[in-house]
């Protein structure tokens, strides 16, 4: 029997034995338009490369009101929160 997450990605084609659930627009619907089903290296540059490349791309052709969750790679998001963590804990200690 198939499992739900075993099948094709939904951006590189391949068959693969685990998909994840990856949301097109993170602050969007849990499901259905906004959701793929894609492998695992698929899901991590649709994250930290597609979704802020297109952003840029439909910026700078002078789309508004775009995700702000697109506007920066999700490694870099989690590095600002990281420093960010580590300057609140700098501050404590002084
Ligand atoms: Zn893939």
């Amino acid at each position: 029997m198939q499992s739900k997450s075993e099948g094709t990605c939904e951006l590189c084609g391949h068959a693969v034995a685990m998909r994840q659930k990856a949301h097109i627009v993170a602050e969007g619907g849990k499901h259905g338009p906004n959701l793929l089903m894609l492998c695992p290296t698929c899901h991590i540059m649709f994250d930290t490369h597609v979704k802020p490349k297109v952003f840029k791309a439909l910026f700078e052709a002078g789309v508004t009101n775009l995700p702000k969750s697109w506007t920066r790679s999700i490694y870099d998001q989690a590095a600002e929160a990281s420093a960010k963590a580590l300057r609140r804990k700098k501050g404590r200690m002084s």
